[in-house]
């Protein structure tokens, strides 16, 4: 094993929204990587596929079912990583959806605002919540929570969405503010457009529809072109790493130059 495979050796990676997109491609990453992991998902199908993808090249892998909005989940998911492996050196809160329904704030209605803004920031509150008394049992440990470009700045007819991410910009920094001096990290990252949309956002969007958004992407940032879930994941696995060991409260643009 070469030093970079070793980065995260016999460490316990917790993710959600682990069964597809961002999620999956970073578990697999830390996979290789030496990593134990705790994949949690409410899409039980490709939970068990991802689960059953990873575990069969012998990484220790458990899949915890459930919605990350809940508390239950939250606590479920890290008793059983504590019982499995007594220790969570990494949370990756990722899990997130962007109803395409929930345009400006006058067309988003209150149980849209309010599931967005449960998967999107309660769900990262509640993990971390759980997980930093463990981390700091253990001695630190590192946080990344994935934001958006539209955290950063206003897109158009997806209010409810920016708006959530940019509180996950400021629970990034209030995380970073009260626990850094615990030895546990916090950072966020922001893409822009990537690969696919949000699973969520591209049920029932037809084929063509999907192929318009690639192409006015490919317009609109500098480098031409979405970027791709495993670009994104190699960000995350260094901001959870010790290669980022004074890095704490940023939020990482990956946008391929697109709002500078
Ligand atoms: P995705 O839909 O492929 O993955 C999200 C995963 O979260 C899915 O597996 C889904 O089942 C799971 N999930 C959603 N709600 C859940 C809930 N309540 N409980 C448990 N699991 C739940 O989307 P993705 O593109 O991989 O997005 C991952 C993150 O990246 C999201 O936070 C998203 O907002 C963010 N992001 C995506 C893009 C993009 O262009 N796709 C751009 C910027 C930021």
């Amino acid at each position: 094993m070469n030093p970079r495979e070793a980065r995260f050796s016999d460490r316990v990676v917790l993710i959600t929204g682990a069964a597809s997109g961002l999620g999956l491609a970073t578990a697999r990453r830390f996979a290789g990587e030496g990593a134990h992991l705790v994949l949690v998902d409410w899409a039980a199908d490709a939970l068990d596929s991802a689960v059953a993808v990873i575990s069969s090249a012998g990484t220790k892998v458990i899949g915890i079912e459930g919605d990350v909005s809940k508390a239950e989940t939250a606590q479920r998911a890290v008793s059983a990583a504590v019982e499995a492996f007594g220790r969570i050196d990494v949370l990756f809160n990722n899990a997130g959806i962007d109803p395409l329904t929930a345009r400006s704030l006058v067309e988003t209605t209150e149980e849209q605002w309010d599931s967005i803004f449960g998967v999107n920031l309660k769900s990262f509150f509640l993990f971390v919540r759980e997980t930093i008394p463990v981390m700091k049992a253990n001695g630190g440990g590192a946080i990344v929570n994935t934001a958006s470009s539209a955290g950063m700045k206003a897109s158009s007819q997806e209010a409810a969405y920016g708006i959530s991410k940019a509180a996950v910009i400021a629970l990034t920094r209030a995380l970073a503010r009260d626990f850094s001096g615990d030895g546990i990290r916090t950072n966020a990252i922001c893409p822009g457009f990537l690969e696919a949309m949000t699973s969520d956002r591209r049920a029932g969007v037809p084929e063509e529809q999907l192929r318009a958004r690639s192409a006015k992407a490919s317009q609109l940032v500098p480098m031409g072109r979405e970027g791709t879930y495993d670009e994104v994941a190699q960000a995350v696995l260094f901001l959870a790493s010790d290669e980022s060991s004074y890095t704490s409260g940023a939020s990482l643009l990956m946008d391929g130059g697109w709002i500078a």
